[in-house]
C-alpha cells in the first residue's frame, strides 16, 4: 500500500504543476525539481493537519486535485518561494 503511494506522486505532482503552468510564477523558472506549491494569502485550514502542519507530498497534491486546481495555489521556485516570504515578514503592515 505504501509503495503504491509513493509510486503515485510524481504523477499528482505532475499533474498539479502541468496544471498551474509548470513554472514558477515570477521567474519562469521551469526546473521541476526547484518548484514548490505557494499558497496566496496563507494556508487555508484545510491545507493543513489538525496538528497545524501544512500538508505536503500526497496529502496536498491530492487535496489540490480534489478542489480542481484553486486559484489560491500556484508554483513558485524555492527563490521566489523564500523571496516572498522574506518580503512578507519584513513588509510593515
Ligand atoms: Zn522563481
Amino acid at each position: 500500500m505504501k509503495k503504491y503511494m509513493r509510486a503515485k506522486l510524481p504523477e499528482l505532482k505532475k499533474i498539479v504543476y502541468d496544471h498551474y503552468g509548470n513554472s514558477c510564477t515570477k521567474c519562469a523558472e521551469n526546473n521541476i525539481h526547484k518548484l514548490t506549491i505557494e499558497h496566496i494569502g496563507g494556508v487555508r485550514s484545510h491545507y493543513r493537519h489538525p496538528s497545524g502542519k501544512r500538508k505536503r507530498g500526497l496529502n496536498l497534491f491530492r487535496l489540490i486535485i480534489k478542489e480542481n486546481f484553486p486559484d489560491y495555489i500556484t508554483v513558485l521556485c524555492f527563490n521566489c518561494n523564500l523571496g516572498g516570504y522574506i518580503e512578507q515578514i519584513s513588509t510593515p503592515s
